[in-house]
């Protein structure tokens, strides 16, 4: 609280004012008064400006001067706007002149370029001196310099949050983004990994070559990582040659091994430092959120943990602090180069399901199905197949199978043999990718097949994927004469509302329905209504996995047209799947026999 003294000062200060004013009429006394503002305005550390009505500078002070770098005259009758930087934009000038005039004072920060072009900021006051009418007469504007200010701060900034010698975040930087990015997951359960690096036999460098080369080593691994791992993620020297990276946006074990074996890649080069080429290896302990720990504490406990176990391992190695996810992912990437090998060691192999026309008592055709005897046995395509799809090797995969059917129909046809239509599967990656039309007609006109023997399948979920595109394409597969099936029919969005619009012919019920179809009344429900559907819409239907007479005996008193399943055939390779369509049909397809298809 201000003291009587202090208030009793301040009075007298006004009352000084006032005679500053009172005796303006006194010349002797004016021009002494005058001498003492002048001296403030001479000898204040702060810049002044006064500039007239229009804003042309009229006065400056010597601070004025050190601080912008423009001598007096070359400020004067001059616009203040050869201070402006490109720091603000249009609308902050407009609100310092809107303030300006309505209040009659601006105050705040400001960036302003001084004459040898350096950019700086200022804290600005302006104020608005009237006349006897009100009218602004003169503005005067009082700055700073901050630019030491702000300087020491960012320096305070840089040293707290940074390490000195790789210029990386530090420890207490990292732990706050990692406990940030935590936070943000107690929301969504995203996956994060939190990876623990050192750099192996370090001290050996350090002790050998000193430490100004195990510095060098350390700064040159700082910029090989940060670089490595990229904007996505974050590095940070913790101490002596541990680094911590973080890893925000991974979904998969296998994504974070992908990254892991890109560090160990850009290790893998020799480095020279200070006239000594090194060869660098390194330990990587991971551990992942949600699964190893939901705080900062234990995810870095586990990811230290999984590091010493790295470092047992010898030269380039990784762990998870689970040892499941690790399994998990090299499982994958195990299967992932086995599927390239099996792509270029030709070990994929097409059998052919054969499919029935209950309406013509007949055989139709046949699904063609992907097998691969990988050199470790045969893998099931829910295997293979999703894999595939992620890793963009279906591309190369699904041409290869359409061209291989399309060589057998030839090669069939060649002998005599009419195989019926062939139905293809597309996964949605495949049915989406440019140009797969022209392709598709290139390896048709290239064996001399029919279109009109060729049946693609996708799925509901390939279709939904991107609807005008899959419209597009299945509409040119349909100008093109080939069949086109939704597979799984009933296990997606089944809506009538898209399927009036696709331009499509069979839909193929799920073997899920077909499979509770006598005991399951819901599933028997789905499939009557799938027959509906069909009809009214002029839609074949096909049921798969169709296993006993009496599904059989269901589906042809439901009015479905064609089925396919155990209880006609399993999987046949080429060979033995031209022996059965040149056999009789089993009796309990009705008695009805013969090979005449559809
Ligand atoms: P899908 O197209 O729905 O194929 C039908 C699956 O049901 C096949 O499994 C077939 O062997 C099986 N199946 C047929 N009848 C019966 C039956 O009566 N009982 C039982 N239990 N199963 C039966 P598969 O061959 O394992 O294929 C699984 C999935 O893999 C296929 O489902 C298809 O989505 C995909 N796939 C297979 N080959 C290819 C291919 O060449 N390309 C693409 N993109 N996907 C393929
Ligand atoms: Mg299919
Ligand atoms: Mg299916």
């Amino acid at each position: 609280m201000p003291s009587r003294d202090d208030a009793a000062k301040t009075e007298e200060m006004k009352l000084e004012w006032e005679k500053m004013f009172f005796f303006c009429d006194d010349p002797a006394r004016t021009r002494r008064y005058f001498q003492i503002i002048k001296a403030v305005f001479d000898n204040t550390v702060e810049g002044i400006v006064i500039t007239d009505a229009n804003g042309i500078i009229r006065m400056v002070n010597a601070a004025f001067s050190t601080i912008t770098g423009y001598a007096p005259e070359e400020a004067l009758g001059k616009n203040p706007r050869i201070l402006k930087s490109d720091r603000h934009p249009p609308e902050f000038y407009e609100n310092f002149w809107k303030r300006l005039v309505n209040d009659g004072k601006w105050e705040g920060e400001i960036w302003n370029r001084r004459k040898n072009g350096e950019v700086y900021p200022e804290w600005m006051v302006c104020s608005a001196v009237y006349d006897e009418e009100g009218n602004a007469e003169h503005y005067i504007s009082v700055f700073n310099d901050l630019s030491e200010v702000k300087f020491k701060d960012a320096q305070i900034e840089l040293r707290s949050n940074y390490d000195y010698l790789t210029g990386l975040p530090n420890k207490e930087m990292f732990q706050s983004r990692l406990s940030g990015e935590l936070a943000h997951r107690e929301r969504n359960s995203e996956r994060l990994a939190l990876l623990v690096f050192d750099i192996n036999r370090f001290k050996n460098i350090n002790d050998t070559l000193g430490h100004f080369v195990g510095d060098s080593v350390l700064r040159k691994v700082g910029s090989l990582l940060s670089e490595c791992i990229g904007s996505g993620g974050l590095v940070s020297r913790i101490g002596g040659d541990d680094f911590h990276i973080l890893l925000p946006d991974v979904h998969t074990p296998d994504e974070i091994v992908g990254q892991v074996k890109r560090v160990f890649e850009c290790l893998s080069d020799p480095v020279d430092v200070e006239g000594h080429r090194l060869f660098l290896s390194a330990s990587v302990g991971i551990s992942v959120f949600p699964e190893d720990g939901r705080d900062v504490d234990d995810l870095l406990k586990r990811a230290d943990i999984a590091m010493g176990k790295a470092k047992e391992s010898g030269i380039s190695s990784y762990r998870f602090f689970t040892e499941e996810l690790g399994r998990r992912a090299s499982l994958k990437l195990t299967l992932e180069n086995a599927l390239r090998e099996g792509l270029e060691r030709n070990e994929f192999h097409l059998h052919y399901q054969p499919k029935y026309c209950i309406r013509r008592g007949a055989f139709s055709g046949a699904e063609a199905l992907l097998r691969w005897n990988s050199p470790e046995g045969p893998v099931p395509p829910s295997d293979f197949i999703p894999l595939a799809e992620e890793t963009g090797l279906i591309l190369s995969l699904g041409e290869e199978v359409f061209r291989k059917v399309c060589r057998q129909i030839a090669e069939w046809r060649s002998r005599g043999y009419s195989p019926g239509e062939i139905a293809v599967n597309l996964s949605a990656r495949q049915f989406h990718q440019k140009g797969l039309l022209s392709r598709m007609k290139g390896i048709l006109g290239e064996y001399d097949v029919p279109p009109s023997l060729l049946g693609i399948e996708i799925t509901e979920s390939g279709i939904m994927e991107n609807l005008m595109d899959s419209i597009a394409v299945l509409s040119g597969m349909k100008d093109l004469g080939m069949t086109v099936y939704v597979d799984d029919f009933g296990t997606g969005y089944s809506s009538l509302n898209y399927l009036k619009r696709l331009p499509i012919d069979v839909l193929k019920i799920d073997k899920s329905f077909i499979d509770g179809v006598l005991e399951d009344p819901n599933d028997a429900a789905i499939t009557r209504a799938v027959v509906g559907i069909a009809r009214s819409l002029g839609l074949r239907v096909v049921a798969e996995g169709v296993e006993t007479p009496e599904q059989l005996d269901f589906l042809r008193r439901n009015g479905c047209d064609e089925i396919q399943g155990y209880l006609l055939s399993r999987l046949l390779p080429p060979d033995a799947f031209e022996k059965f369509g040149e056999s009789e049909i089993p009796l309990c397809f009705n008695g009805l026999s013969g090979y005449n298809h559809c």
